[in-house]
């Protein structure tokens, strides 16, 4: 066969064959119980060069970043990079001031204290952003969460609650932007239909722009 990593087979009740590349660039293939082995070779072989770019796609996106929160490192906030250091004698266990200045007291706590910071300016800087597009777009919604989801950037309730990763606060003003005017137009639309992309297009007609930073830059934004 002409591809260069071997596949995973998923069968399943399914009723299509469908093709994956995951975040680590493997390829999964899905299909039916009864498709013939010889016919999803086929078909895996017909889709080469499909398969190949969603892999190097894939390979190009920034790696995920690992902390040991020590001085020097970067850190990310509202799509630009600060640096951390640990300084003695702050009266502060942790100060934003162009760069992260941790108490060296705290060196322990250092994620936490940051994640409470980072959750602390998201709770402000995405209801700006909320309150800001609801009344552009007069889409009301009820109230405003920020959540510790690791995958979701933000959700929706049927109610019209509204959730946010504290994650997004890392992203570029751009992208919050984008999220926002995501989960505003599911108060109006519950699903991802044309009507619905169509209501995002309108409250943010940048939106593509954003949506494409997100999927290619995801894994950046972490701590
Ligand atoms: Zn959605």
């Amino acid at each position: 066969m002409a591809t260069s990593k071997p596949y995973k087979l998923i069968r399943s009740k399914r009723r299509t064959i469908a093709l994956a590349v995951t975040a680590d660039a493997s390829l999964i293939v899905r299909a039916p119980m009864s498709t013939p082995l010889s016919y999803i070779e086929k078909l895996v072989e017909a889709k080469i060069d499909w398969i190949r770019k969603a892999i190097k796609r894939v390979n190009m996106r920034p790696r995920p970043v690992v902390h040991d929160y020590t001085t020097g490192e970067s850190f990310l906030y509202l799509g630009k990079s600060y640096k951390l250091s640990i300084a003695k004698n702050t009266d502060k266990k942790l100060l934003f001031k162009g760069a992260f200045i941790l108490n060296s007291k705290e060196k322990k706590h250092a994620r936490e204290l940051l994640i409470s910071w980072y959750k602390q300016e998201a709770k402000k800087k995405i209801s700006e952003r909320v309150d800001w597009c609801s009344r552009r777009s007069g889409v009301s919604y009820k109230s405003l969460k920020i959540t510790t989801a690791n995958k979701r950037w933000g959700s929706c309730s049927t109610t019209g609650n509204l959730n946010f990763s504290w994650r997004l606060i890392m992203a570029p003003l751009s992208v919050i932007d984008y999220v926002v005017a995501h989960e505003l137009a599911h108060i109006e639309y519950k699903n991802h239909s044309k009507d619905f992309w169509n209501r995002v297009k309108v409250m943010y007609p940048n939106y593509e722009k954003a949506k494409g930073w997100l999927r290619q830059n995801e894994g950046t934004l972490n701590i």
